[in-house]
């Protein structure tokens, strides 16, 4: 058994057998075969290995012809480590005594051995460890005679452990056959933390290398409560965790009576529960449970997944969707948010050192008017239909509010010219999430009908944190003393100027800061739909007066380690039953 840590993006708990996606990402069928069939097995381990021997001798001939001896030499040096008579002996060992499949005993040994080289202290032998996954990869393809399995096409349950993975791929995966994710890489902030939150599976991320110790069809057990990936598990630790995932599933249920009642404190305040969406498929986790209203409609992901840009019909039949299953209740849509962690089909310019301080988000549509008045033009049809907000994001300067501004009143203007319906006026909104903003806070409330703080970027931009780098994960906290007080100034200004301030961070989805929050003031959360049954639960179990007192005392804590083990005590207390 071995246990790994990361970074829990997703909770929950989820069992089931691995499908190792490194660079080819092949899908290891099954781990054992039939006595009978072991002799066949070995025969077809032998023609796999003498036709990659050939492959890889075609490739050495063809490079050392135009590059040079020294180039087809690389190639030598794969093909002694296939014909290598110990690595034979040791996978003729593993199908004949312990009757794996060519493909398992192919997968587990070189797994080992590249597990070694990346050991190693020198760097150019630690950087062999990707020829012995070449070769994997070549032995695979051979014996399953198809390439790279796409995670889209999936059909049978599997857990998806990668190096690292882009929000497109993660959209992309079917929450039927994928149980749960792992990746090496990636931050505690990344948008494919949002997406696995809007799949509803178990996700970790930043663990560390660690594909070399596990083959496609191995068991694994991702501890979504606690950030823990459990490989080969022992049968104790096995059964431990069924029950954990009963328990989740008997929660659930009891909280799915819940739906049509209200957030209410227990001393009668209505707290707003709005949901995130990425796609208008998740509108119904909204309505099954009881979302008061879309807070946060992520229209970037129309991009990411298009192979060409959206058109406005594309736009407007996508948000046409989600209006009319929300009927009158509200729909936020946030105008693309490319740029960065989130790039599509998008008008590129250079290259850029820095994305995440560059040209994302309304910087981008700002200097690609074409593409912002056609999602404006979608959004004013759209608005017809129904109770539709539009916001902007990242906004740091009070110009490009009143341009962003500008820019939808006169594409109003043009959509009712042309005689098309839209609504008499559609209220606009603004994400907090640059500090900028906050010190600019008192005049740009003045410009907004509401507010909604993105705590994501507000962390990233406020502690110079990449909110995708898991080196930096141990910084990247939304209970940093900064972060509240930035938080804070910016509800105290919304409650002076009367204007509604939302929470449509990931902060808001994480039970261990609904009391804290509702102590700050903040009475609407936009959360990931799958959470909106625990953070209504909190809210109703606790008074604000109980909150108030937490913040408090919060704030004046000196660090978010600090903070965060006060929360968690105080969550203890509120609601046992929702700590795992
Ligand atoms: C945020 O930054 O908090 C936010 C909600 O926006 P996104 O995660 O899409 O950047
Ligand atoms: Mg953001």
């Amino acid at each position: 058994m071995q246990i790994l840590q990361g970074i829990t993006v997703s909770p929950g708990v989820a069992i089931g057998e691995a499908l190792v996606i490194d660079n080819e990402g092949f899908r290891i069928p099954g781990r054992f075969v039939l006595r009978d069939a072991v002799e066949d097995e070995l025969q077809r381990l032998d023609r796999a290995i003498n036709s990659v021997a050939e492959e890889i001798r075609h490739n050495r001939d063809k490079v050392t012809q135009q590059l040079g001896d020294h180039y087809g030499a690389i190639f030598s040096a794969h093909l002694q480590m296939l014909r290598d008579p110990m690595l034979h002996d040791e996978l003729e060992s593993l199908i004949r005594q312990q009757h794996h499949s060519a493909e398992y005993a192919v997968s587990r040994t070189l797994r080992r051995y590249a597990k070694v080289f990346q050991q190693l202290d020198n760097v150019y032998l630690a950087e062999r460890a990707h020829d012995v996954f070449d070769l994997e990869s070549s032995l695979l393809a051979n014996l399953l005679g198809r390439s790279r399995e796409s995670l889209a096409d999936l059909e049978t349950p599997a857990i998806v452990l990668a190096h690292n993975l882009t929000p497109t791929e993660t959209a992309r995966m079917n929450p039927d056959f994928v149980l749960s994710f792992v990746t090496e890489a990636g931050g505690p902030g990344s948008h494919t933390a949002i997406v696995a939150k809007g799949l509803e599976i178990p996700a970790i991320v930043g663990t560390g290398l660690f594909l070399a110790d596990v083959s496609g069809g191995d068991l694994v057990i991702v501890d979504g409560d606690h950030g823990q990936v459990i490989l080969h598990p022992d049968q104790e630790t096995l059964d431990r965790y069924q029950q954990e995932m009963d328990d989740h599933r008997t929660l659930a249920v009891r909280l799915a009576g819940l739906k049509d009642e209200p957030a209410e404190t227990m001393d009668g305040t209505r707290i707003e529960m709005l949901a995130n969406i990425e796609f208008p498929h998740e509108m119904k986790a909204c309505i099954d449970r009881g979302a008061e209203g879309i807070g946060l409609y992520r229209t970037e992901f129309l991009y990411l997944g298009a192979e060409s840009e959206p058109t406005e019909e594309d736009h407007f039949q996508a948000y046409s969707e989600v209006i009319r299953a929300m009927g009158e209740r509200s729909v936020v849509i946030r105008t693309v948010d490319l740029g960065a962690d989130k790039m599509g089909q998008l008008p590129r310019t250079e290259e850029e050192h820095n994305p995440f301080l560059g040209v994302r988000s309304i910087r981008l549509s700002l200097r690609n008017l074409d593409l912002f008045r056609v999602q404006l033009r979608a959004i004013a049809r759209a608005s017809a239909l129904g109770n539709v907000k539009v916001m902007f994001p990242l906004i740091a300067t009070l110009e490009e509010i009143r341009q962003a501004k500008m820019v939808l009143a006169d594409t109003l203007e043009d959509v009712r010219d042309d005689g098309i319906a839209c609504a008499d006026s559609i209220p606009v909104g603004m994400m907090v999430e640059v500090p900028s903003a906050v010190m600019m806070i008192d005049k740009l409330v003045r410009e907004v009908d509401f507010i909604s703080i993105g705590t994501n970027d507000l962390i990233q931009y406020a502690l110079a944190v990449d909110r995708s780098n898991k080196d930096m994960a141990s910084l990247y906290r939304a209970s940093d003393p900064a972060v509240l007080r930035l938080i804070d100034v910016t509800l105290r200004a919304a409650r002076e100027a009367d204007v509604t301030a939302t929470l449509c961070g990931e902060m808001s989805s994480s039970p261990a800061y609904t009391l804290l929050l509702l102590g700050l003031g903040l009475r609407s959360m936009s959360v990931a739909p799958s959470a909106l049954p625990e953070i209504k639960q909190i809210c109703r179990q606790v008074s604000l007066e109980q909150c108030e007192t937490i913040a408090q005392r919060a704030m004046e804590m000196d660090s978010a380690r600090e903070i965060d083990a006060y929360l968690q005590e105080q969550l203890r207390k509120v609601a046992p039953e929702l700590v795992f």
